[in-house]
């Protein structure tokens, strides 16, 4: 396959017009045009989602093979050509389940956009539960986590103050699985202790977390002081548009990961879903708890990416570390995530408008408008 005359974005090398080629699903040339030419389309690396919870009526926690395939479907629309299913806190026996179910799609899928599974929670703090069921919700019991911990579970989302953290972050980071830190009510010194265990990530920042104090940095303090990469929910919603800003002046590209921590009602019409053994009312577009707590979210990954673009006024290159590159590259992946050569042909293009035109999966066409 050959791509003439796009604007090539890369997170490393940046945005130049030229052409590029793929070779038996890998990216085998790169050229810049020496002219000056113009371009209509935009090639940049697929997106990454490393936390979403569901699609258009598919729930990571229930979900069965044949629906986790139409969730991939669903989400090369938007292109995103790596995610991870994400699950919420339930019993040990649902999320391996749910972990399975992956693994199981992934023996019988050698090309996919699934990447594993990510557990967020049930080793979390209550007085942060954001719409995670408070009655599922525990204290960390390690021969519990190892009961849990099978080979397609590629990221960890715990609170750092509960009891017994360190022994836990030990045992599953040394199975090379990364722990983000989330819905906690951490004091700045627990943070840092947590990432001098090597936790130097966070989800979905600030949602589900303690605010900044000038007295006590908290969560949000100590993602500003040290070297956290963080999850956004970018939908102008979660954060406000001048918070995203903020991060982005403050923290820089090379530390945010859009994530849309969608649940099954995405691309579903207004009604009542469930999340986690949660009632949710989707409303307009906005999916809430009976209490009125917002819910996750119904974000489209493109649709974020447009956001990131508008609330920051970032550059191409920054979206794809923002979109994609920063993601891939926390969990340990590097084979994918650049528009250059000899990495995975998982590409997107998009208009000038950065509506999604095809998405590409190892060099193969799996959408297109
Ligand atoms: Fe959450």
């Amino acid at each position: 396959m050959i791509f003439e005359n796009v604007l090539v974005v890369d997170p490393i090398d940046g945005e130049f017009v030229g052409s590029v080629e793929t070779t038996r699903g890998v990216i085998s040339g790169v050229k810049r045009s020496i002219k000056n030419v113009d371009f209509e389309y935009i090639l940049m690396p697929g997106f990454a989602d490393p936390h979403t919870h569901g699609s258009i009526g598919v729930d990571a926690l229930s979900m069965d093979l044949k629906e986790l395939k139409k969730w991939e479907s669903f989400l090369y629309s938007q292109g995103v050509t790596y995610f991870l299913p994400t699950t919420m806190s339930s019993t040990p026996s649902a999320i391996l389940s749910s972990a399975k179910i992956v693994r199981e799609y992934l023996e019988n899928n050698n090309s996919t956009s699934v990447g594993g599974i990510h557990y967020e929670g049930p080793y979390i703090n209550v007085k942060k539960k954001g719409a995670q069921n408070p009655s599922l919700i525990r204290k960390i019991d390690l021969g519990e986590i190892e009961s849990t911990l099978i080979e397609t579970v590629r990221l960890i989302t715990m609170a750092p103050e509960l009891e017994g953290f360190i022994e836990a972050s030990k045992l599953i980071t040394d199975r090379g699985i990364p722990i983000s830190l989330g819905h906690t009510d951490a004091s700045y010194e627990d943070m840092k202790r947590a990432f001098e265990a090597g936790c130097t990530r966070v989800t979905h920042f600030p949602n589900g977390m303690n605010t900044l104090h000038h007295r006590e940095l908290g969560c949000i303090g100590a993602v500003f002081s040290m070297p956290f990469s963080v999850e956004m929910i970018i939908d102008g919603v979660h954060s406000l548009p001048q918070f995203v800003k903020m991060v982005y002046d403050i923290k820089g590209p090379e530390w945010i990961m859009i994530v849309t921590d969608t649940i099954d009602a995405a691309g579903m019409p207004d009604g009542e879903y469930e999340l986690g053994g949660l009632k949710v009312i989707l409303k307009n577009g906005r999916p809430t708890l009976e209490d009125g707590t917002i819910a996750a979210t119904v974000l489209m990954f493109n649709q974020a990416v447009q956001n990131f673009k508008s609330f920051t006024g970032c550059t191409l290159k920054d979206l794809a570390r923002v979109s994609s590159y920063n993601s891939i590259r926390l969990l340990g992946i590097e084979d994918r995530g650049r528009v250059a050569e000899g990495y995975l042909a998982n590409l997107v293009l998009l208009d000038r408008n950065l509506k999604v035109v095809e998405t590409m999966l190892k060099g193969k066409t799996v959408f297109k408008i």
